[in-house]
């Protein structure tokens, strides 16, 4: 039987690492002709990501990780424009890549077996097709973003050759292949739009995706049709849409303990179903000192239950943060949680009614895997493009903010609490239509669903059915 070695490199951010590792258990599980090995690269602000990636892999007999060695951190200036910054550090580790990378090609010729092997690799990993290359190794691209994003990525390179210039909010909306309406620049990522090291990160990425041999992307047919309808147009690859790819067991963190959890947990069971706003904004979201005290008083305000997973600006001092007495007044109806919540378990509790969410891709999955409505508040990344996908395109999500940006424009305790009575008192066609995309979701995974179909199309292609 022919055996193949699938090495994944995945981007060490929390964000892509949930799907990405998830995936390569799901593809375990799957074949018993593949051995996965993951490199795993070091990032100087993730130290979640080791461990993260470590208990993952620990107890998977045919997952080895290769931890590779730290690299020099890209110099602070370049933070500006943080898909420039993971940039550089991908490409300082693509020497140390390399070296992994001809030490395994050359153990398996030796070893004389017919093992194929394959690189997987993260969307800001593209450009190590080049290395793959030279090996003689093909490269898929796993996005861990939707088929929208992956539309974005198709036409830039084009736009670019056209106009050679970076996006402006002035510019018209465009019409984008995966998109059903022209998509206006105010919820295009931040990237396009920096001229400062982004928007040339952004096109040099795009234009590799159509070098790969195969994409295989974190949605599934039900969720976007219109979008992965779009692309076969003769020159993209292979789509295959293989999700939703969730960790439902959740990640450990460092700053959330078992006693907090449980206090978590516990305090959802005594809430009433359905009555509790969530509110949470991926692993790096935070707002400042005065948005705080804007969202404070709009849950107040809103007379709902919520769960607020706060993550405290590093100043003024936490204390200071809050409007006075809120604590007090809100004791028994709100919960404020610590910087990292055990999301995929609050929202699968029945007494989760609503998801303030920043958007994200993985937790637009885990939301609609748990039938519960979002209410947007998109900040980083292409969180404004998932948001507007998910209101104007789909009406699988209400609408707080699409354009809203980190530092942008306050959002007042008045919208706040408008919109927090909206998603729990309204939004009955929204929820309906949410429940029922849960439910396909999961369709979609089991044995004859979609994506279920998608994955063994894509492992016969890349291992043949021999
Ligand atoms: N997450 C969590 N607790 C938190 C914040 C995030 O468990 O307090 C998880 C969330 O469930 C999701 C991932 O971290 O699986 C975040 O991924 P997403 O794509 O939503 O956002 P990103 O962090 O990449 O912006």
């Amino acid at each position: 039987m022919r055996q193949a070695e699938l090495i994944f490199i995945p981007t060490p951010g929390i964000g892509h690492l949930v799907s990405t590792l998830e995936f390569a258990k799901c593809l375990i599980d799957r074949d018993d002709r593949l051995l996965i090995t993951i490199l795993s690269m070091k990032f100087p602000f993730t130290p979640l990501a080791d461990a993260y990636t470590r208990s993952l892999t620990a107890s998977q007999a045919r997952i080895q990780l290769i931890e590779l060695p730290q690299v020099d951190p890209p110099p602070a200036e370049l933070l500006n424009s943080v898909e420039g910054y993971i940039s550089v550090f991908i490409e300082r580790n693509i020497p140390n890549v390399k070296r992994c990378l001809t030490k395994i090609v050359s153990s398996n010729s030796n070893s004389g077996s017919a093992r194929v092997a394959v690189l997987v690799l993260d969307f800001f990993c593209l450009s190590m097709i080049d290395v793959g290359r030279e090996l003689g190794l093909p490269s898929y691209l796993f996005l861990t973003s939707n088929a929208g994003f992956l539309g974005l990525m198709l036409y830039l390179p084009s736009r670019h050759n056209q106009m050679n210039i970076e996006f402006s909010d002035s510019d018209p909306a465009l019409l984008i292949p995966g998109f059903v309406n022209p998509v206006p620049p105010v919820v295009m990522p931040s990237a396009v739009f920096n001229k400062d090291g982004g928007y040339t990160a952004y096109i040099k990425l795009a234009q590799r995706f159509r070098d790969t041999k195969g994409i295989i992307v974190n949605t599934f047919t039900e969720l976007e049709q219109h979008a992965l309808g779009s692309f076969p147009d003769g020159q993209t690859p292979p789509v295959y849409a293989v999700g939703p790819v969730l960790d439902l067991k959740g990640q450990p963190h460092p700053g959330l303990d078992q006693a907090q959890h449980d206090n978590i947990m516990k305090w959802l069971d005594f809430q009433p179903p359905s009555s509790v706003v969530f509110l949470c904004f991926g692993s790096m979201g935070s707002f400042g000192a005065t948005q705080v005290k804007e969202i404070a008083t709009g849950l107040e305000r809103s007379g709902h239950r919520f769960l607020w997973s706060l993550r405290m600006p590093p100043s003024p001092s936490p204390d200071n943060i809050l409007p006075e007495g809120f604590l007090e007044r809100i004791e028994g109806r709100g919960m404020i949680c610590g910087e990292w919540a055990p999301q995929v378990e609050v929202l699968a509790h029945k007494a989760v009614g609503g998801f303030v969410s920043h958007c994200g891709w993985n937790s637009i999955l885990e939301s609609l895997w748990h039938g519960v409505p979002i209410l947007t508040w998109p900040i980083y990344a292409e969180q404004q493009l998932n948001a507007f996908k998910m209101v104007r395109e789909l009406g699988l999500a209400m609408e707080m903010r699409l354009d809203y940006r980190s530092g942008g424009d306050l959002v007042m305790a008045e919208e706040i609490e408008r919109a927090v009575r909206r998603l729990m008192d309204g939004g009955i066609e929204v929820r309906k239509k949410v429940k029922e995309m849960g439910e396909m979701a999961r369709k979609a995974v089991m044995d004859g669903g979609s994506s279920f179909t998608s994955i063994g199309q894509l492992m016969e292609d890349m291992i043949g059915s021999s």
